[in-house]
């Protein structure tokens, strides 16, 4: 079964065509990457594959839910970190991570939240109150928030933009930690480097449009010479 499965999606805003026509599929299990230049398009495919956004046109489904006839079920399949960095400024981490399984209707389970908050480093902050806490903390709870549900598909969008080296190696290896231990992973990024790393195969988004889909392998070695970059940019 495909984890995500966009078919010829198209958003238009007005007379503006943000997505014209994507049609990509993730693989269960599959690190995939969505790589794109600002204004590409990327968070606009994630919000709709998130059930956040309608598309105009074309349908999405995730672990074989269409996600605008069965939401519910296609919601707790996703876990969506993503890019703003939004919170209420009075609620501890930990209540931060409740209030986010309340929203899937999921019983208190701090067993699992305390395993999380361990897994990103967050176990000292627990108790602090979101206001207090660092950027690059801020965006360490995003991620956990993502997991509450324990979906097996993990959206990433543009985790590490404007993260420090150590944040983004402790994102780094803990989102290899999940997709070795079975979840599928979509991140997006500016960052060919990242998706190098990280990705088994990368799409690239260009103007709404896929302008490559393939194995990071081969499609690094078919853009050599720093021709990838040049179209990103
Ligand atoms: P970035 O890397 O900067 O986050 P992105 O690839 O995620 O970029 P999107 O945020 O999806 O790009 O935006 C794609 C295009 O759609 C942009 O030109 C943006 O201005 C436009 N757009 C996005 N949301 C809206 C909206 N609500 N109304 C009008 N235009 C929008």
């Amino acid at each position: 079964m495909n984890a995500i499965d966009v078919q010829s999606v198209v958003k238009r805003y007005g007379s503006f065509e943000a997505l014209k026509g994507v049609s990509l599929q993730v693989r269960e299990g599959e690190f995939f990457g969505l790589l794109g230049p600002n204004g590409a398009g990327k968070t606009t495919l994630i919000s709709i594959i998130a059930g956040l956004s309608r598309p105009t046109s074309g349908r999405v489904s995730v672990m074989g839910h269409d996600v605008s006839a069965e939401f519910r079920a296609a919601r707790s399949a996703l876990g969506v970190v993503p890019q703003e960095l939004v919170f209420d400024p009075f609620f501890t981490v930990r209540e931060t991570l409740r209030l986010s399984a309340g929203y899937y209707g999921l019983r208190r389970d701090d067993a699992w939240i305390d395993e999380i908050l361990a897994n990103l480093d967050l176990v000292s902050k627990a108790d602090v109150n979101m206001r207090a806490l660092s950027g690059g903390m801020k965006r360490r709870v995003l991620v956990a928030q993502a997991l509450v549900h324990r979906p097996p598909v993990i959206v990433l969008d543009e985790p590490t933009a404007g993260v420090d080296v150590e944040l983004r190696q402790t994102l780094w290896q803990f989102v290899r930690r999940l997709n070795a231990a079975g979840h599928t992973i979509v991140l997006t990024t500016h960052y060919l480097e990242e998706a190098q790393e990280l990705c088994g195969r990368i799409a690239m988004l260009k103007q709404g449009e896929v302008v490559a889909l393939d194995r990071t392998s081969d499609l690094i070695r078919r853009f050599a010479g720093g021709r990838l970059l040049l179209r990103l940019a």
